[in-house]
């Protein structure tokens, strides 16, 4: 190898070694401020901070339930419910959002809520998932659909669109995953806890 060319080689492991770093650290200051990972579908930790309304405006055709706005849903989870509602209104069908994105200080208060009202973890975690990263509620992929009639046009006509109950003990719950509309919705689970 002749003196120019091993300059040449040297020169080009620098730059690469700069770019690799800059990259890294970008990266890394990326996933402090950016709430989505650039790979689709790929959720980073700070997903998990992002909070959902803590309520909203009342269901209007329910006023027990509320109808939050869809604030910190994944970007594919809140076009993917754009269009569920949409699809729903086609047919006359009212949806409220009751509860969509949770943030894991807020799946924690609301087991903390649930351990004051069932007086023990134990109890409460039959009803609220501990810890809070499990919930689908806190990686933004899961909606409560209420009033529950509602919920059951969804049970019924959501699969298409690749929304799916997923627990007995949940007729309001449903979890979205792209899959679904060309699978199928999986069998249901007793419950999010397991139990
Ligand atoms: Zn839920």
């Amino acid at each position: 190898m002749s003196k120019t060319s091993r300059r040449v080689v040297f020169g080009v492991l620098l730059i690469v070694t700069l770019v690799v770093s800059a990259g890294g650290a970008l990266g890394y200051l990326g996933r402090l401020t950016l709430v989505f990972d650039r790979q689709p579908g790929k959720p980073i930790a700070i997903v998990e901070e992002v909070p959902g309304p803590p309520d909203g405006p009342p269901c209007p055709i329910d006023a027990r339930y509320f109808d939050e706005k869809p604030e910190g849903l994944r970007p594919e989870v809140l076009q993917a419910w754009l269009s569920l509602r949409a699809k729903a209104a086609e047919q006359g069908v009212q949806l409220c959002l009751n509860d969509g994105k949770r943030s894991r200080g807020q799946q924690q208060a609301e087991f903390d809520e649930a351990v004051e009202k069932f007086g023990s973890a134990e109890l409460a975690s039959k009803y609220v998932l501990n810890p809070p990263d499990r919930s689908m509620h806190v990686i933004g992929f899961a909606v409560d659909v209420q009033p529950i009639e509602s919920a059951k046009w969804v049970e019924k006509n959501g699969g298409t669109l690749g929304w799916c109950r997923r627990y007995e003990n949940e007729q309001w719950h449903f979890e979205y995953h792209a899959g679904y509309a060309t699978g199928g919705c999986p069998a249901l689970v007793p419950s999010a806890t397991g139990g």
